[in-house]
């Protein structure tokens, strides 16, 4: 599987998912997009712009291709909850000071607006340039004013608004986003087939809608490459489907028709409390592996494992 041709490897993920839908649907005949359903014939494959590998977790997190998707979904909604996603980490990293790229900012003071570049140096923050961001009038007049204040030795009272800053929410959908083609091509169809997932599908096919925001838990501590599959069992409420990238994990409902995970996780995300979870832990997939849609036996005996 390793050094097969890109269209080669989107060929046998297409055959490998067909079979997998024929498992829990027979009458199915083509693969099916595991985020919007539309069915796909094995001649679309060679058509430009229809089915594409997609990679998980995005670029920015490191991801590489893991499982095919249509052209829709992935370039429509899934382009721009990345890019947001890609916005997000480059703040963090702004803000734990461990990056030398520069950013672009706004200083306020009484009322007036500088447009300015900043970098941080070894022990601070640096404006490096905001002669060329400004009409000459205005960089002239907060340097007369800053001159003059620094004569009367007066403090200045800034206000710095970082700019290009990520949409709020999109950055989680991009992750649950991650998470969901993860499980996807570790369980397959079966598994994104319980009734309780149709929310999470409606998320991310709908980033402006409001996430519920108790799917994804922050790991501050956690290195970005930590990547990882764990059918929780304990502590009971948070019963689901964990899938960790880097410094968020993600809970999915499995095996519950209810759907209650997110009412069960909205006090423990609330309270930010750290938790230590038991259960099941899968090696993260390098390519789909569909195991409950093969392998019925695995499947009955994780249900058997989660409900005693
Ligand atoms: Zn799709």
């Amino acid at each position: 599987m390793s050094k097969l041709k890109k269209s080669e490897k989107r060929a046998a993920w297409f055959d490998q998912g067909m079979m997998a839908l024929q498992r829990i649907a027979p009458e199915a005949s083509g693969y099916m997009c595991p985020l919007c359903y539309r069915i796909f014939r094995r001649e679309e494959l060679e058509m430009p712009n229809v089915l594409a590998c997609e990679h998980v977790p995005p670029r920015s997190l490191g991801g590489r291709e893991l499982v095919l998707t249509c052209f829709r979904c992935n370039s429509a909604a899934g382009a721009s909850v990345d890019a947001e996603l890609s916005k997000y980490v480059t703040f963090q990293s702004f803000l734990r000071r461990d990056m030398r790229e520069s950013r672009k900012a706004r200083l306020m003071k009484d009322g007036h607006a500088l447009n300015v570049l900043l970098r941080w140096n070894a022990e601070a923050l640096e404006i490096i340039d905001y002669g060329n961001r400004n009409a000459p009038c205005v960089a002239r007049g907060l340097e007369n004013e800053l001159k003059h204040d620094e004569a009367e030795r007066r403090n200045w009272t800034l206000r710095l608004t970082l700019g290009n800053v990520y949409r709020t929410g999109w950055p989680e959908v991009s992750v649950l986003r991650a998470a969901y083609l993860a499980a996807f091509a570790k369980f397959g169809y079966q598994y994104i087939a319980d009734a309780a997932l149709d929310v999470v599908r409606e998320w991310i096919n709908n980033p402006n809608q409001k996430v519920v925001n108790s799917c994804v838990f922050p790991v501050p501590d956690a290195l970005d490459d930590v990547r990882s599959i764990v059918l929780v069992k304990e502590p009971a409420a948070f019963r689901s489907l964990a899938v960790q990238i880097g410094k968020f994990r993600v809970f999915m409902p499995v095996f519950e028709e209810a759907g209650d995970l997110y009412e069960r996780l909205a006090k423990p995300h609330e309270e930010k409390i750290a938790v230590e979870l038991s259960g099941r832990a899968f090696p993260w997939p390098r390519h789909p592996e569909f195991l409950f849609d093969f392998n019925r036996s695995f499947l009955a005996e994780m249900h058997r494992y989660l409900s005693n």
